[in-house]
Parts: C-alpha cells; sequence; structure tokens
C-alpha cells in the first residue's frame, strides 16, 4: 500500500485558475500550464505599468482542458 518507489503524487494549486493538479503534470510550476503562467506574469507586469490586462480570446483563466 505505501510503495512509493514512483514520483509522490504532489498536488498543487494554479494561482491562475485554481484548478489542482500534479506537479508532474506540468513544465511549468507552480502553475498548471504556461498559459497559466504567462496570465501571471501579464498580471503583475500589468500592474507595473498600470494597464488593464488583455487576455487573448479563449484564454481565460477560468478555462481548462479535461484530461481524461
Ligand atoms: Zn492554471
Amino acid at each position: 500500500m505505501a510503495n512509493w518507489s514512483n514520483q509522490p503524487s504532489v498536488y498543487v494549486t494554479c494561482s491562475t485558475c485554481g484548478r489542482r493538479f500534479l506537479l508532474d503534470e506540468t513544465e511549468t510550476p507552480p502553475f498548471c500550464s504556461e498559459r497559466c503562467q504567462l496570465i501571471d506574469l501579464g498580471r503583475w507586469l500589468d500592474e507595473e505599468n498600470g494597464l488593464p490586462f488583455e487576455g487573448d480570446p479563449g484564454d481565460t483563466p477560468v478555462e481548462y482542458r479535461e484530461e481524461d
């Protein structure tokens, strides 16, 4: 039962979209995807510049693929 010879399953929550995902699933921790990483980066860049955030259409943070 407690055989964790493989990588442990570490769940993290994406700060952009709030999705919980396995750390092993992402190449851009602590974000679930490169998209979310870019969104987050764009957010604080916009704060720096005082500009409103403009995402690409279909790039909403709440939208993500269900990989099943
Ligand atoms: Zn995300």
